[in-house]
C-alpha cells in the first residue's frame, strides 16, 4: 500500500484544507499518514506560552475531528523535520509515494522545505507536492511572477492587481474562489506507521496541561472555536459587517469584558490556519449581499486585502524582515538598544497608562487591538523610545498569538514610518489619548485602564490616562502615589517627539 505524507505546517483545520483534499484526491497513494511536526524546544525558546498553548490547543482539536471524520487522527511528533522525514524514507517501511505540504515563505518553512526536497533529491519515486493558495486567497508565488507584477504600496493598487486575478462578476463581487469542502472521500493510515514514528511521538495531552496550569490565556485555539467566532462575529452580525469600519472600531475592547475584541478577533485563527481566509472572505461577501456595505481599505475586505498585499510584498520584496537592502525600508539613524527603555515598555511599566494597559494585555493574553498596536509601536519608535522597529517586532513575535511573519514585519514597516505605505512620519499618537482621540478610546469609565492597570483602578477619570498630573491629595485619597504605587512618565513625551521627528527628519534627507 503506498502512502502519502499530509505534512500540516500552517494549515490546522478540515475545511479548505487544500493540502488534505489534494491527498485525499491522489491516485498515488492508498493511505495517508497527517503529520504536524514540532520541536518543543525551539518552540518555546521562540514563542511565549500563550502561543504554544494556542499551538496546542488547535493540534489537539484536529486530532479529534480527523478522527470524528475519518476515523483516523493527526499524528503529532517531537523532533526536527529534517530527522524524522530522513528516518522515514530511509528503509521507507511506509512505501511513501508522495508528500503534500502548504506553500509557506516563512524562511522557517522555506529552509525546512529546501532540507526535504535536498533529502528527495535521489529519490524520484516520490513527489513533493507543496499545494498553492493554503493560507492566502492568491497563488502568491503566480502573483509575483506575473509580468508586469509590481509590489502594491498602497491599497488602490492592491485592488487594482486583485481585480486582474479575480475580476468582478455580477454585484461587482471579486470572483474569489468557494472554499473546499470537508471531502466526504477517505484513506486509511498506513499499517506499520507506530514503527516508523515511534521515537517521536509527542504527548500533547500531558504538555497542555502543563502549560494551562499558569494560563491566563484568552482565545482558545483550534478550528472548532475559529467557526464558533466566525458565526458569533460574521454570520450573525451582518449590519456589524456591512458597516465595519477599521478605523472606528474601539481599541479598549468590549465594555463589559476587557480581553473581548470589538473587531473579530479572528487574526490567531487565520494565523495558523484554524480558519481559511476564504471562508471569511464568502461569509463577508455573504453580508454584502443583504445590502449596502463599506469598501477598502476600512471594510472587512479591506482588512483581508491588506493581509493579501503583505503576503504577497513578502514574498516579492528581498529582506522584508530586514532594514538593509529591503527597499521597503527607509534608512534611520535609529538609538542604540537600550535594554531599560524596552523593558519598561514591554513589561507595560512606561507610566504612560494607555501604553501600559495595551501591553500588560498583550503579555496576559497574546492579543491587543490594531490601533493599541498603533500605539505602543509608535510610541516605541519614531515617537517617543527612538528605538529600532525590529526590537518592537521580536517582541511582538514571541507575545503575539496571531504572530505572522508576513503582516508583523509589514505592519512595523508600516507604523515606524520606514515604508512606502506608512502614513506620514511626523504624525504621531498621542499615549495620552482623549476622547478625540483616533485611537478611539473609551475614557468615561475607562474601564479598560481600571482592569489592566489595577494601581489606577480608584482613579478619577479625569487623571487616569496622566495620572501623574492629578494633585497630591486626589493620589493620596484613591491610594495610589504617582512614583510609589505607579510609575512617573518615563520620558517628557512632547519634548522627545519633538527631538525625535528631527531626528527622524535628518535622516530621511542624510541616509535616503
Ligand atoms: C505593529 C503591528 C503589528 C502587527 N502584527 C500582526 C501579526 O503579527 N499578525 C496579524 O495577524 N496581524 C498583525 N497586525 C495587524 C492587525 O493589528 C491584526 O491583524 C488585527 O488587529 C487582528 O484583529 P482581528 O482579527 O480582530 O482583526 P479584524 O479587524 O477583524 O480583521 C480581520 C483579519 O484581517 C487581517 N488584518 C486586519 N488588519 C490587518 C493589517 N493591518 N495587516 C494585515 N492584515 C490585517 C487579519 O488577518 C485579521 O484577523 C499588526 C498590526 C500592527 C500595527
Amino acid at each position: 500500500m503506498n502512502t502519502g505524507i499530509v505534512w500540516l505546517r500552517n494549515t490546522l483545520r478540515l475545511s479548505d484544507n487544500r493540502v488534505l483534499i489534494e491527498s485525499l484526491n491522489s491516485t498515488k497513494s492508498e493511505a495517508i499518514l497527517p503529520l504536524y511536526i514540532l520541536n518543543k524546544k525551539k518552540l518555546s525558546l521562540k514563542n511565549n506560552n500563550n502561543r504554544v498553548q494556542f499551538l496546542y490547543e488547535s493540534l489537539i482539536d484536529l486530532d479529534a475531528r480527523f478522527k470524528s471524520k475519518f476515523n483516523t487522527g493527526l499524528i503529532i511528533l517531537n523532533g526536527n523535520s529534517e530527522e524524522i522525514f530522513r528516518k522515514l524514507l530511509e528503509y521507507n517501511l511506509l512505501n511513501i509515494s508522495e508528500i503534500f505540504t502548504d506553500y509557506s515563505n516563512k524562511p522557517n518553512d522555506v529552509e525546512n522545505g529546501k532540507k526535504i526536497k535536498h533529502i528527495l533529491s535521489d529519490k524520484n519515486s516520490i513527489k513533493f507536492n507543496i499545494i498553492s493558495k493554503a493560507n492566502t486567497l492568491t497563488n502568491i508565488e503566480e502573483v509575483v511572477n506575473q509580468e508586469n507584477f509590481r509590489p502594491p504600496k498602497k491599497m488602490k493598487e492592491m485592488e487594482k492587481l486583485f481585480s486582474r486575478i479575480f475580476p468582478k462578476g455580477e454585484s461587482n463581487f471579486y470572483s474569489v474562489d468557494e472554499p473546499l469542502e470537508i471531502p466526504e472521500i477517505s484513506k486509511p493510515l498506513p499499517d506499520n506507521y507506530i514503527e516508523a514514528i515511534d521515537d517521536y511521538i509527542f504527548d500533547i495531552q500531558k504538555e497542555l496541561a502543563l502549560l494551562k496550569e499558569n494560563s491566563k490565556s484568552y482565545f482558545k485555539g483550534g478550528e472548532s472555536e475559529a467557526l464558533i467566532r466566525l458565526e458569533k462575529k460574521v454570520k450573525s452580525e451582518e449590519k456589524y459587517i456591512r458597516n465595519f469600519r477599521k478605523p472606528r472600531t474601539i481599541s479598549t475592547n468590549n465594555p463589559n469584558n476587557p480581553s473581548e475584541p470589538e473587531t473579530t478577533g479572528l487574526s490567531p485563527y487565520l494565523s495558523f490556519g484554524c480558519l481559511s481566509p476564504r471562508l471569511l472572505w464568502k461569509e463577508t461577501e455573504r453580508c454584502y449581499r443583504n445590502g449596502d456595505h463599506t469598501q477598502p481599505p476600512e471594510s472587512m475586505h479591506g482588512q483581508l486585502l491588506f493581509r493579501e498585499m503583505f503576503y504577497i510584498l513578502s514574498k516579492s520584496i528581498e529582506n522584508w524582515d530586514s532594514d538593509t537592502n529591503n527597499s521597503m525600508c527607509k534608512k534611520i539613524n535609529w538609538g542604540e538598544y537600550d535594554s531599560n527603555k524596552m523593558e519598561l515598555w514591554e513589561n507595560g511599566q512606561t507610566g504612560f497608562p494607555y501604553i501600559d494597559a495595551m501591553m500588560r494585555q498583550l503579555d496576559a493574553t497574546g492579543w491587543m487591538h490594531h490601533l493599541g498596536r498603533h500605539a505602543v509601536s509608535c510610541f516605541l519608535t519614531r515617537g517617543q523610545l527612538w528605538q529600532h522597529w525590529k526590537k518592537g517586532r521580536d517582541v511582538f513575535e514571541k507575545k503575539l498569538v496571531d504572530a505572522d511573519w508576513a503582516l508583523n514585519n509589514g505592519n512595523w514597516l508600516w507604523l515606524s514610518g520606514v515604508a512606502p505605505f506608512s502614513m506620514p512620519y511626523f504624525r504621531l499618537y498621542n499615549p495620552c489619548p482623549d476622547g478625540k482621540s483616533s485611537l478611539n478610546v473609551e475614557t468615561k469609565k475607562a474601564e479598560f485602564i481600571r482592569y489592566w492597570v489595577p494601581e489606577l483602578e480608584k482613579f478619577p477619570s479625569k487623571y487616569i490616562f496622566e495620572p501623574h498630573l492629578a494633585p497630591l491629595p486626589i493620589q493620596e485619597s484613591v491610594g495610589c502615589i504617582i512614583g510609589k504605587d505607579y510609575p512617573k512618565p518615563m520620558v517628557d513625551r512632547k519634548l522627545v517627539a519633538k527631538e525625535n521627528l528631527a531626528k527622524f527628519k535628518e535622516s530621511l534627507s542624510i541616509l535616503n
